[in-house]
């Protein structure tokens, strides 16, 4: 009877593994059959009851059904994972021969090309670059430039105030005034000074309430009306085509003394009149002039000894003109089909 059973427990025990296609299923056949407290167990344990001759018969069969059984579920599960794992191969697979993900390369923002192209220029003339505050002083914005609390241009520039006297500075002027000063009175001083500033102007397609300037600042002994004249011929070649002439126009701030306007004869037209200079033949690039003596004094340097010019543009501006830009706000939206067409520039 005993027999019997094993043997018919051998029989289902071997058809479960053989049909079971998960580990779980395997492991439930193990502790089914040869659980502490499984059929096979119990048999072993019931051995007593036998009489002499049948127990070494039965006991044989049980350890030999049990070994097989343990033998066929570790031949199973080895052969289970096999199959799991080409599964999971399968299902992971990749195809090396596709096409990669091309990642563009950025570039410079084009005013940061302007400004680095105006940079380059003016530092193989020997100025160097200064930097400053970009909340400013109403000291250096204003009063050490010659414009005192009660002067009437103030009103061209009006700025955002943090308090009575400190503001986000309107031009770049101030960095020459602190620059002036550390100088303590003596020259030579020849430096550009490239950065963001504020005013309080509504936003449309020529103004925007920051955008950036460069000044140019060169104060030493007999520097003269004629050196800043060579000065912007230079830069004028350089940033809109060899053939490019200038003229200058009288004009006033209050920070220089004489004070003019330079023009470019038109790089599209050659000065003939078009749409860009408006029919003039001239094109308004930027304000200049000699260095006020006010402000010379006021940084500590004696304008019996020492002259200067001072010049400052707007890359904005460069930038629109060279290469047709009608909205300045196009600099500032950050949208990504403008900026993408200055990707060389
Ligand atoms: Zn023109």
């Amino acid at each position: 009877m005993l027999k019997e059973k094993l043997l018919e427990l051998r029989q289902q025990a071997l058809s479960n593994i053989d049909s079971a296609d998960e580990l779980k299923a395997l492991q439930e056949a193990h502790v089914r059959f040869l659980g502490k407290k499984g059929p096979i167990t119990e048999i072993l344990k019931g051995m007593g009851k036998l009489s002499k001759e049948e127990r070494p018969d039965v006991g044989k069969l049980a350890n030999e059904v049990r070994q097989l059984i343990a033998a066929r579920i570790e031949e199973k599960k080895t052969d289970l994972e096999a199959r799991l794992l080409d599964l999971k191969l399968e299902s992971e697979k990749l195809d090396v021969t596709l096409p990669g993900r091309k990642t563009v390369p950025g570039s410079h923002h084009l005013l940061a090309s302007i400004i680095r192209e105006v940079e380059d220029l003016f530092i193989g003339l020997g100025f160097s670059i200064e930097e400053g505050p970009e909340v400013e002083q109403d000291y250096y914005n204003f009063e050490a430039l010659n414009l005192p609390k009660d002067h009437p241009a103030r009103d061209m520039q009006d700025s955002f105030y943090i308090t009575d006297d400190i503001l986000m500075r309107t031009h770049t002027s101030p960095v020459q005034a602190r620059t002036l000063e550390k100088h303590k009175g003596v020259g030579p001083v020849k430096i550009i000074c490239p950065g963001k500033v504020y005013r309080r102007d509504n936003d449309d397609a020529t103004h925007s309430h920051q955008f950036m300037q460069i000044e140019g600042l060169y104060v030493d002994h007999k520097v003269r009306l004629s050196d800043l004249k060579g000065i912007l011929t230079v830069f004028a070649k350089h940033m809109f085509g060899a053939d490019r002439e200038i003229r200058l126009r009288p004009s006033f701030f209050p920070f220089t003394e004489p004070s003019v306007e330079m023009d470019i004869s038109c790089f599209k037209c050659g000065g003939h009149g078009c749409n860009v200079c408006k029919g003039t033949g001239w094109i308004e690039i930027l304000g200049a002039g000699m260095v006020h003596p006010n402000v010379l004094r006021m940084s500590g340097f004696d304008p019996s000894e020492y002259t200067g010019f001072a010049f400052g543009m707007g890359p904005e501006r460069i930038a629109m003109l060279k290469y047709g830009i009608e909205d300045i706000r196009h600099f500032y939206t950050d949208d990504i089909r403008f900026l993408k067409q200055f990707y060389r520039a």
